[in-house]
């Protein structure tokens, strides 16, 4: 476990958080300050700080996180589309240093930036 690492704490337990889906690879949760009706993160179990760190070892765990984004989109009745994104670096917006995939609907968004 990374120590300040919020992401690792909910996934070690340390920090209440209610996953509404998990695998081998990775759990959902949902944002604790929602920007859409429906919000989720899909965060992988092991610290990856960043995509850039990704190498092929990260193959399943990478299309896992898809996968589970997938399930979760028709689990939560996205029929009419949804958006997944990657906040990478402080110009995007990140956050939280701990790898993790937006899985944003439920309303009609708005352009990409
Ligand atoms: P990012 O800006 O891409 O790093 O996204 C981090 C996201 O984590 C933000 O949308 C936050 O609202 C969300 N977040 C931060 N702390 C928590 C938490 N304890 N439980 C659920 N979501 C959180």
């Amino acid at each position: 476990m990374v120590d300040d690492c919020i992401f690792c704490k909910i996934r070690d337990g340390k920090i209440p958080s209610e996953k509404i889906y998990s695998n081998d690879y990775c759990f959902v949760i949902r944002d604790i300050a929602p920007r859409t009706p429906t919000h989720v993160l899909i965060i992988p179990n092991e610290h990856v700080t960043a995509l850039s760190k990704l190498d092929k070892q990260h193959h399943e765990m990478l299309c896992a996180l898809f996968e589970s984004a997938e399930k979760i989109a028709k689990q939560e009745g996205l029929k009419n589309g949804h958006r997944l994104v990657f906040n990478q670096g402080d110009d995007a917006g990140q956050q939280v240093e701990h790898l993790h995939l937006h899985l944003l609907g439920g309303r009609r968004l708005s352009g990409m930036a």
